[in-house]
């Protein structure tokens, strides 16, 4: 059947209204700049996630306005978390408080399910002057088009043109593959499950969020990050090519540790799985790839820039969102690949620096007797806890990890 649709012109027109996308809209509608906000789904729609929102988050949303930041703390949805607790290969405990240097009366970070987060995100961008949105159509087809791009859906019924178009969809990006040229690579990209649960016990009560390094697991690991009411979302990741290459089961391997882990079996008696456990793509930034060209721009994950150690990818894809903003009001609408250029300038200027560290902390979890060793000594030595708790906020403090004298300082102490 065909479709004489008409086509609806927007100068500037964002595909997915992820955090990556509605940060974008919300930035651009700062600066006075309008622009059409799409997303194949309703919302609120769900995410698989492990719902954690770094300080990342509040200090991208306090940079848009601080009142978001205020607007956020007061969602029923969400859970204060203070800080992380790593368990190591040998069962040992490490607690690491987050840090918050602006504002020391409010909680670092927050834990909250994607169906709610992303929601409050979506309508405060909706609600932003000069946003425009449409749900509910899925963008197939891309064609350039002098200087713009005509986009559609499968049928053509939604057809669209535009001079700048930003691909903000996510880990399964069409346009970041088809046209932006971002092929999945197993070594550069992570595979997860989430499900969540009822009764778990023991969880935290400042809301610190769990990482389990367990030593038949390596280099995956297994979380429980708690959440309002109860919940908590318990989740597995691990690297594609390993998974590919040691034949991995991930979710027998979750229910697995679920069931027999000594350190966790006991809190899952009587807890109960609500809903299915499900899994998506992580790509990771640990490789530097082209996140523009002529009339485009690709955030968040479809810009690979999931953090390669913690996993984390909001607080990243927010950042980009924000650096699009910026770069675009800079251009004044000279959206040539050249000019472009300068977003992936200032997205990898802020981000590289972590991104590459991350991948070398990758290497620490292939040696359990080193991630060991760290723990051990900072179980009992209250400056190395000090300084691990620093690295989630200073990088130069991250980048004694990649530095050998760091862990003979580490055996001396
Ligand atoms: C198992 C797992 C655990 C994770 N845990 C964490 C965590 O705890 N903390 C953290 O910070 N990060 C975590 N991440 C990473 C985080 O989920 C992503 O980095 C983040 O969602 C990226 O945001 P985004 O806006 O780029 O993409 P998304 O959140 O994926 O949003 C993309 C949007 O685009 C829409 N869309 C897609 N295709 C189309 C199309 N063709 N047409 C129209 N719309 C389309 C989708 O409906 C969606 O709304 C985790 C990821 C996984 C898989």
């Amino acid at each position: 059947m065909l479709y004489f649709s008409k086509v609806e012109f927007h100068p500037i027109i964002i595909i997915g209204a992820g955090p990556a996308g509605s940060t974008t809209a919300l930035a651009l509608a700062k600066k006075g700049l309008s622009c059409l906000l799409l997303d194949q789904a309703e919302f609120p729609r769900d995410k698989v996630c492990g719902d954690a929102l770094s300080g990342k988050v509040l200090l991208t949303l306090k940079r848009i306005d601080p009142l978001l930041v205020d607007g956020l703390a007061a969602q029923e949805h969400t859970l204060d978390s203070h800080g992380v607790t790593f368990v190591a290969p040998n069962g040992k405990v490490l607690k690491v408080p987050f840090r918050r240097e602006d504002n020391k009366e409010k909680p670092p970070g927050y834990i909250s399910r994607r169906y709610d987060f992303d929601n409050w995100l979506f309508n405060n961008a909706k609600n932003a002057n000069g946003v425009q949105t449409q749900l509910n159509v899925r963008i197939e087809k891309f064609r350039r088009e002098g200087k713009d791009w005509i986009i559609s859906d499968k049928d053509e019924k939604h057809v669209y043109k535009t001079s700048l178009l930003i691909a903000a969809d996510g880990a399964h990006s069409r346009f970041a593959k088809e046209v932006g040229g971002i092929q999945m690579e197993d070594e550069h990209y992570c595979a997860g499950l989430r499900g969540y649960y009822k009764g778990v016990k023991d969880l935290d009560p400042n809301g610190y969020i769990e990482l389990h390094f367990v030593k038949d697991f390596l280099p995956g690991y297994f979380w429980i990050f708690p959440l309002p009411n109860g919940y908590a979302n318990v989740g597995v990741g691990m690297r594609s090519d390993v998974v590919s290459k040691k034949k991995v089961n991930l979710k027998e391997d979750m229910l697995r540790l679920i069931r027999e882990y000594e350190p966790i079996r006991s809190r899952f008696e009587g807890a109960e799985l609500d809903g299915p456990i499900r899994g998506y793509g992580l790509p990771l930034g640990s490789k530097k790839r082209p996140l523009s060209g002529d009339g485009f721009m690709l955030l968040g994950d479809a810009g690979s820039l999931i953090d390669p150690f913690t996993g984390e990818g909001i607080g990243n894809a927010m950042i980009s969102g924000l650096k699009a903003a910026e770069t675009i009001e800079a251009l004044n609408g000279n959206y040539s690949a050249a000019a472009l250029q300068m977003y992936d300038e200032s997205v990898y200027k802020r981000l590289w620096p972590e991104l590459s560290l991350s991948k070398k902390m990758q290497e620490l979890v292939k040696y359990p007797w080193l991630f060991n060793l760290v723990v051990n000594k900072a179980v009992r030595s209250k400056t190395l806890r000090e300084t691990i708790s620093c690295m989630f906020e200073d990088i130069d403090l991250r980048g004694r990890l990649k530095d050998p004298k760091f862990y003979l300082k580490v055996l001396m102490e």
